[in-house]
């Protein structure tokens, strides 16, 4: 048996003192029975003594081995629980925490106050806790409390193959935090556990560890899947394809559950629709068949029967059904579904996209990596021999690529930084990354802090080699340190760092909180699913678009455009109790306005940790803000969202047609619009900031806000520039009357002090 400890020379660092304990564990028979199946059981005694001989451990295998639920068990029962410190396993996804501790406090027959999780906004954490399921975010944030973590006697950091920006993070933290540890006498344990086997980013960086850890491989029981290539590969009508494969195999291949990937929640809806009118279940009296995952926005649709909620796919299908499961590729790695026989695989997976320059985001349904293939794949036979259908062709999948990017090599990275700077690292280009973020996306991110305020402004004067390295290395502001403690992006921090004056704080927490929670309105854009169901949809969109017009006001209030549709509709809601119902009748996410009301209890509780005589309270019912009120809040959005600045073309400037209505932005040669849904898009202001620009059909700002050109230099002293319009760099900011001359010195602004928000 050589699937052993891979470099038995290489044990180093033995620890001394270690928990010779052994913890019992009142386990039912049926739950011992599961487990014993279970192919990493059979690695226990490899796994723990690795784990005792060694500070790290990589553990590698593959999805449905049994990682998550055995690996925090083992640990538990060797005694690393048994002491003060406890067990800590991350996961990427909240659902994942939620649901992993849920299933071993079962397994183990413990209370979930002793087996407990802790995500975003809520957890079941006690002072009996022993085993702690998190999202990596939490962990992230116990660091900056913590270095050493000394509540914990191991880490597990799990699913670590899907590279997720806080797992790197986290494990670039911990590669330093372990040794630390073991020499201050206070030994811990990581263990990192990954299903593919790409681990070479973490085993062979020396920057990572100076001794590669050992990598356990554990051996799934997997019988043999049989991959069907499509010939040809369709390019549009892809989900069309895959109604009909699915149709196909439930029509004329034998028993088996079929688990069919798609790249997102519209489609996952629309197919299961689809389904459902395809093979009506025809059962008495039962709901209908669709059943929600619990709490997890990439959703997990069944049709059939399903009565209860939750863990249904865990259940075996009533006899004389079949189970079906679509699913994005949450179901690739992070949940194992029983009783699969077919896979189905559009072979693509929707991504975020940003451009490195402009910040631009769009979200793009793109093909797949062939690692990610093989685990789609590879769910077809954990119980019996299975197939998999692959709806493109052999040649196209030669063209994928190995495996799949990193987030952290894909997306702006300045909240990373300003947490890491908070850890006082400040030259955040030295860390040990398992991958390093591009050095452009870190320029970036250095530069977008410093001109919050979150990062001291480096020298503009000197050698250049000097400048360079200290435009990459500026250390954290006592601003910075109270931004980095609000668990939002760094822009929306600092609007929450300007709040408390004017009376404005519940207002920006409510905006803000609001902003960083996604989709909090239904999409009045969605295509109707028939043709009855059309006439409905036109009456509810122009109910709900008098709705928003009604939330975002009058006169004044207008000018804050869609984030005072957000407060309004926010207000409005609390003001009926947050109920499903309301939230239905006037086109809000419920889910969403749950989390924004949680949102904004931990943003006050944050505020209120960081400035204690601010006192703020979190009254739900807040009235509306009055007309001044509304006035500094639009400062303090400019104030945060300053570098999402846009100006609208004058028509005496438009040469090219495709420029009417459009607006400029500093970084970009290309207009931007305001999408139609925004409640500015009659208004047309002359300057405008915005959340985000997504690219659709058009480049569309979103969450605009209406600003005062005046503002700008007053706010933002750093994007603006001394000289006439003509000399300018950015002529953009200088409005058609010339009057607002963007000026460091502030001898060239007027303003009335006691109408604006001073800058900290
Ligand atoms: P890995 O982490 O290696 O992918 P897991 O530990 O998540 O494996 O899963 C091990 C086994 O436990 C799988 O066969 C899975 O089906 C089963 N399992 C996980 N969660 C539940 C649950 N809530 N109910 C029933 N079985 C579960
Ligand atoms: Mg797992």
């Amino acid at each position: 048996n050589e699937k052993k400890i891979s470099d038995p020379e290489k044990i180093q660092n033995k620890t001394p003192s270690e928990p010779a304990v052994f913890v019992p564990v009142d386990r039912s028979p049926e739950i011992q029975e599961a487990r014993l199946k279970l192919p990493v059981l059979a690695e226990e005694q490899v796994i723990m003594e690795a784990v005792r001989e060694n500070p790290c451990v990589v553990i590698c295998g593959e999805t449905g081995s049994g990682k998550t639920t055995q690996v925090p068990q083992f640990l538990y029962e060797a005694g690393y629980a048994s002491g003060s410190g406890i067990i800590g396993i991350t996961e990427p996804r909240r659902v994942a925490a939620v649901s992993m501790s849920h299933r071993v406090a079962k397994e183990m027959n413990l209370p979930t106050q002793v087996v407990s999780y802790q995500i975003r906004y809520e957890g079941n954490v006690t002072s009996d806790t022993k085993i702690k399921f998190m999202t990596d975010g939490v962990l992230l944030k116990e660091i900056q409390k913590d270095f050493l973590l000394q509540r914990y006697s191991a880490i597990i950091i799990d699913e670590a193959h899907e590279r997720s920006v806080y797992t790197d993070i986290l494990i670039g933290l911990l590669s330093r935090i372990v040794p630390l540890r073991n020499k201050k006498g206070m030994p811990m344990k990581l263990l990192v556990m990954s299903a593919t086997l790409r681990v070479e980013d973490f085993t062979d960086n020396t920057k990572l560890f100076r001794t590669p850890p050992p990598v356990i491989k554990v051996d799934a029981r997997q019988f043999p899947v049989t991959i069907h290539f499509n010939k040809r590969t369709p390019l549009e009508d892809y989900t069309g394809e895959v109604f009909q494969k699915t149709c196909k195999i439930h029509r004329m291949l034998p028993p088996g559950g079929i688990l069919v990937f798609l790249t997102g929640q519209a489609e996952v809806h629309s197919l299961c629709r689809r389904l459902r009118k395809a093979f009506p279940f025809r059962k008495g009296n039962t709901t209908t068949g669709v059943d929600e995952e619990a709490d997890t926005s990439e959703a997990m649709r069944k049709f059939k029967k399903a009565k209860q909620k939750k863990t249904v796919v865990f259940r075996p299908p009533p006899p004389g059904t079949r189970l079906c499961v679509v699913a994005t590729n949450v179901a690739e790695t992070s949940l194992t579904i029983p009783g699969i026989k077919y896979v189905v695989d559009c072979g693509r997976v929707k991504k975020r996209f940003y451009d490195r320059v402009t910040g631009v985001s769009s979200f793009k349904v793109t093909w797949t990596s062939q690692a990610s293939a093989n685990q789609r794949a590879g769910r077809a036979g954990r119980t019996e021999p299975g197939h998999c259908y692959r709806l493109y062709s052999s040649a196209v999948f030669g063209d994928f690529s190995l495996f799949s990017e990193a987030e952290i090599t894909r997306r702006p990275v300045e909240d990373l930084v300003l947490q890491m700077k908070d850890l006082n690292i400040d030259k955040v280009v030295n860390f040990p990354f398992p991958t390093s973020p591009s050095a452009e996306a870190l320029v970036a991110a250095e530069q977008l802090l410093v001109s919050l305020g979150a990062l001291k402004e480096p020298p503009r004067t000197g050698r250049v080699k000097d400048i360079e390295r200290a435009r990459l290395s500026c250390p954290i502001t006592p601003l910075g340190r109270a931004m980095a403690s609000f668990p939002v992006a760094p822009r929306y921090a600092k609007m929450l760092a300007l709040g408390k004056q004017q009376d404005c704080l519940p207002y920006v927490i409510a905006v803000v909180a609001a902003m960083t929670v996604r989709e909090i309105f239904e999409d009045l854009d969605r295509p109707a699913g028939s043709e009855d169901e059309s006439s409905k949809l036109t009456q509810r969109r122009a109910r709900l678009t008098q709705m928003r017009r009604l939330w975002a006001g009058q006169g004044a209030s207008l000018l804050l455009g869609d984030l005072m549709v957000m407060l309004g509709a926010v207000g409005a809601c609390e003001f009926a109790g947050c109920t499903p119902k309301f939230c239905e009748e006037n086109g809000l996410r419920y889910k969403a306005m749950v989390e924004i009301r949680r949102l904004r209890g931990q943003l006050t509780n944050a505020v209120n940790a960081v400035c204690p005589e601010v006192g703020a309270f979190v009254n739900p019912k807040m009235t509306p803000p009055t007309e001044h009120q509304v006035f500094c809040l639009r400062q303090i959005v400019l104030a945060g969202l300053g570098d999402h600045l846009a100006r609208r073309v004058q028509a005496e400037d438009i040469l090219d047609p495709k420029w009417k209505n459009g607006y400029k932005t500093p970084l970009m040669d290309e207009p931007v619009f305001i999408h139609p849904s925004s409640a500015l898009f009659k208004t047309l202001p002359e300057f405008v900031v915005y959340q985000e620009i997504m690219e659709t059909t058009k480049m569309y700002m979103k969450g605009l806000s209406a600003v005062e050109a005046e503002w700008v230099p007053q706010l933002l002293p750093q994007y603006c520039h001394f000289g006439s319009p003509l000399e300018s760099p950015s002529p953009w900011l200088c409005s058609s009357t010339g009057t607002v001359r963007c000026h460091r010195s502030s001898t060239f602004c007027k303003f009335s002090k006691a109408n604006t928000v001073t800058m900290f």
